[in-house]
């Protein structure tokens, strides 16, 4: 198998994956935090709950409805956000939406493309999406809805063409 094609298909086999068995697909009981967001290009639908104490993101909780895009990188980013601070949190999706083709982001403290890829985990194969332009709403319409979660005043930056569903 040529490296691209294998490369594909890892990518494929990790969307299937966390389609059919998504992380942290649920509702939290007491959530300090909810941000509900849409795609109106693709009718992506997210709604993010964060569990937030002690400055640390203690759990994360999605439902919603979209394409597999969408429902694996949300799946992705529970298990790449739970656990962190929340300003480790903040330069990993600043990283991930620039990763994917995003705009370049200045505001936080940049963390090293090598240590990125390692803290993104499956999320890092999600880069194949810069050939897509299209699909970069679907990717990183959780991670935003997080961010946007705990830091609603970031509204300017980070909306970019996304809706807000609960104001
Ligand atoms: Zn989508």
């Amino acid at each position: 198998m040529a490296f691209e094609n294998k490369l594909n298909y890892l990518y494929q086999e990790v969307i299937f994956d966390h389609t059919k068995y998504p992380r942290h697909q649920k509702k939290l009981t007491h959530p300090s935090h909810e941000m509900q967001l849409l795609n109106p290009s693709c009718g992506d639908v997210i709604i993010v709950q964060l569990l937030i104490e002690d400055n640390i993101i203690q759990d994360i909780g999605f439902t919603g409805e979209g394409c597999s895009i969408s429902m694996a990188s949300a799946s992705m980013m529970t298990e790449v956000l739970i656990g962190e601070t929340l300003e480790k949190a903040e330069a990993i999706v600043n990283g991930f939406v620039e990763f994917v083709g995003g705009p370049e982001q200045t505001n936080s403290f940049a963390i090293p493309e090598d240590e990125l890829q390692e803290l993104l985990q499956d999320a890092a194969l999600l880069e194949g999406v810069k050939q897509f332009p299209a699909r970069y709403k679907c990717a990183t319409l959780a991670w935003k809805a997080a961010e946007l979660g705990w830091h609603p005043d970031e509204q300017e930056r980070l909306i970019d063409g996304l809706t807000i569903a609960n104001e």
